[in-house]
């Protein structure tokens, strides 16, 4: 089976460090494999997205000698799919519809547990759908941080469709990492966390579950997990070598020659690159 990887950003800025190193990452273990390089662009959020940003991404990603195999998916433009498994998860009476509210659940922790409403029907309004989540326990192999296994009822009855309609991540990620026929999905390691609930929605719907790599985040001096406003390190379409310099060197993939354009530093770190050499951690910071 021919190796088929993606990078998967959603619209809600420029393209920034943090996304540049997802990107370098996923495409460096696609071409090794000798496999495919996919994009999607993850705009189902309409309230969170920033106009103008999946452009300046798709546009910022090939100045950084990443290309890919194929236009970009948007999963704006996938609506009919998502409905079509969502019928599927409510024909099985596997998703529930849900009036809770936050502050309703705030006594749970937040978390929605045993298919169990604490909130009356409010049939005049339109509620969220959520995943029954049964008692189980989801064990994987995460090529870069080994054997996982999650409990899934510690995220509790995931909301897979919000009261606004629109569908929520989980859903629209594996209904396209199907469709787009991955076969390993490389991506950040804060997403490490929702990989079970997206195997158990593969079950749910009879998708066949990819591998998983979740690299290290980007963390800041002190150890934190950059915030949104300093996450946007800026990386510069116009002057991409050192940003790639220095995203490769996060990933731990030599390329230290002194290569002077981006697609001679990508042939070199990718001559160079052996999964192995990505860091086995949850995050660390730029040297
Ligand atoms: N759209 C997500 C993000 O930008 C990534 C989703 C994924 O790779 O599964 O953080």
């Amino acid at each position: 089976m021919t190796y088929r990887g993606r990078f998967a950003p959603s619209p809600t800025g420029q393209l920034h460090f943090g996304s540049l190193v997802a990107a370098v990452g996923s495409w460096l273990c696609a071409r090794h494999a000798g496999g495919q390089w996919l994009l999607r662009i993850e705009d189902i959020d309409p309230p969170r997205e920033v106009p103008g940003s999946a452009a300046s991404i798709l546009a910022a990603l090939p100045a950084f000698g990443l290309v890919a195999d194929a236009p970009a998916l948007h999963q704006s433009q996938r609506i009919d799919a998502y409905d079509a498994a969502f019928e599927q998860l409510r024909a099985a009476d596997l998703v529930f519809p849900c009036w809770c509210s936050r502050s309703d659940l705030a006594g749970a922790g937040g978390t929605h547990r045993d298919g169990h409403c604490v909130a009356p029907l409010h049939p005049a309004h339109p509620p969220a759908w959520r995943m029954r989540v049964p008692d189980a326990e989801i064990v994987f192999d995460d090529a870069l941080q080994g054997p996982q296994r999650q409990d899934l009822r510690e995220g509790g009855d995931f909301v897979v469709r919000r009261v606004e309609g629109f569908y929520a991540y989980q859903l629209a990620c594996v209904v396209d990492d199907a469709h787009q026929r991955i076969t390993e999905v490389v991506r950040g390691h804060d997403l490490l966390d929702s990989t079970a609930r997206q195997i158990w929605l593969q079950r749910c719907l009879g998708l066949p579950t990819p591998g998983y790599r979740h690299l290290p985040l980007v963390l800041d001096g002190a150890g934190r997990k950059l915030s949104k406003s300093t996450r946007a390190f800026p990386v510069d379409p116009a002057a991409p070598l050192p940003a790639l310099r220095r995203a490769l060197a996060f990933l731990g993939v030599p390329a230290s020659g002194l290569a002077g354009d981006v697609d001679a530093l990508l042939a070199q770190a990718l001559a160079d690159f052996d999964p192995a050499v990505l860091p086995q951690c949850s995050g660390h910071s730029v040297a």
